[in-house]
């Protein structure tokens, strides 16, 4: 039976949950706010499925990928909702036009990032861009087996781990299966992200159900200069929070990784390890690898781990601008395909403090930064996520 002693090992993806036989395992939040799973003894039957299914007890190889390219997807509309280049969503559509379901991650209407299902091209709009906080998979992986079954084309998107995750939950190969992981840098508390909206809707004077619409990449300054955005509505209208993300105190504390779940310091995933067929992310360093894709709105790095990855990509090639580029150009900026983020020193004196202090008195003390160690961070800043 699953018990967690260490919570570097558990990611959270809520395989053993869903593959338990007999529904006796539960996955609650921590005092962090990170979910884990805790089983009811007297249920258990001691089948030990649940550690079979695990992504952190067993792992699958470290893998390179078979190919790697710089991408833009040519619909400007639909790549400037997107994080990065935008190739998600050709991915996602081919598969709808072939009567199949899309599984990613989307905020539910109390703010929370959550996995869902989309069956159309209309419900895909939620899960464009990039969340920075842990998803919920739910029910997710046990819908998509049910979908796999009825030989219906899924293709499930997610964190690495979350990827492995299903795979394992699986624990067989399914041709009418595609999964597209992103290189991850981490992923934040959702309770951290949670308090965060709360005071600063407080502050502000809306209310959280007053939002319309958060944004942690808005591009209206060029993706290089990102923004982050929330849009919300109060008696007198639609404002728009707008933030240099080195300004907002949500990103700050997330890149400076003050809060990030516990795994994502020991990633049982990097190194293509999560078995996806392709891999997307931002491609960083752009402007010399390949300049004439970089017109400031985002540009993807893909890399192609497996044949129907390959295959896939053939099939939206022709809504793309795209340029094969080498490894190592296409990583040289993106450590977090390799190297698991290290812990900030402050980490315990943030959840210490958590919930006990408001959370922007919190990161304005921890993360004050003298003059000498400004000047070191942007040296050492050499990666954007
Ligand atoms: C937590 C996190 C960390 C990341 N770290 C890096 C990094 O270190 N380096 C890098 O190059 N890129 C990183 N990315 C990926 C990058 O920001 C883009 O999401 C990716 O390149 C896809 O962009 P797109 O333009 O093709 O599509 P978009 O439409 O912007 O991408 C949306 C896709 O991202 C998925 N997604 C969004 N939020 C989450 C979430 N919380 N959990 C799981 N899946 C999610 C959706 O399901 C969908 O498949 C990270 C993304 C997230 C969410
Ligand atoms: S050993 Fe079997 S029954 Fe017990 S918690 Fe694990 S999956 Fe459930
Ligand atoms: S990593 Fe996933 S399968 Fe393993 S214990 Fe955690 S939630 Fe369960
Ligand atoms: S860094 Fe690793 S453990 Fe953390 S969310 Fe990403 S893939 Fe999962």
């Amino acid at each position: 039976m699953i018990h967690i002693e260490d919570k570097r090992k558990c990611v959270g993806c809520n395989g053993c949950a869903s593959v338990c036989p007999t529904n006796c395992i539960e996955l609650r939040a921590d005092d962090e706010g990170f979910f884990y799973p805790v089983v009811d003894v007297l249920k258990c039957i001691d089948c030990g499925l649940c550690e079979r299914v695990c992504p952190v007890l067993v792992q699958d190889d470290e893998r390179e990928p078979l190919s790697t390219y710089a991408a833009v997807n040519q619909d400007n509309e639909i790549r400037g909702k997107s994080s990065s280049g935008g190739i998600f969503t050709p991915l996602a559509e081919s598969v709808i036009a072939d009567g199949g379901i899309v599984f990613g991650a989307v905020f539910n209407k109390r703010w929370e990032v959550v996995h869902a299902a989309a069956h159309n091209v209309d419900e895909l709009a939620s899960m464009r861009g990039s969340k920075y906080v842990q998803s919920e998979i739910g029910e997710c992986y046990k819908l998509a087996k049910k979908y796999l079954g009825e030989e219906r084309k899924v293709l499930f998107t997610g964190t690495p781990c979350q990827i492995a995750g299903l795979r394992r939950y699986l624990r067989k190969e399914y041709s009418n299966l595609i999964c597209v992981d992103i290189i991850c840098h981490g992923v934040p508390s959702p309770a951290v992200f949670k308090t965060y909206i709360s005071e600063q809707s407080k502050r502000l004077g809306f209310d959280i159900k007053d939002i319309k619409n958060i944004n942690f990449r808005d591009k209206r300054n060029g993706w290089h200069d990102s923004r982050f955005v929330c849009r919300y509505v109060t008696k007198l209208g639609e404002s728009d929070i707008v933030q240099p993300l080195s300004q907002n105190l949500y990103f700050k504390g997330f890149i400076r990784d003050l809060y990030l779940r516990p795994s994502c310091h020991a990633c049982p995933s990097k190194k293509f390890k999560s078995g996806s067929d392709i891999t997307i992310a931002d491609l960083w360093g752009v402007e010399n690898i390949t300049p004439e894709l970089d017109d400031n709105q985002g540009v993807s790095l893909i890399c192609i781990n497996s044949e129907i990855g390959q295959y896939y990509f053939n099939k939206i090639k022709k809504e793309t601008k795209f340029k094969k580029i080498a490894l190592t150009d296409a990583l040289e900026h993106n450590q977090s395909a390799y190297s698991s983020a290290i812990e900030h020193g402050k980490r315990k004196n943030f959840f210490a403090a958590f919930g006990k202090e408001p959370f922007h008195s919190i990161i304005t003390r921890l993360l004050k930064r003298t003059l000498l160690m400004k000047i070191k961070y942007r040296l050492n800043n050499f990666f954007k996520y």
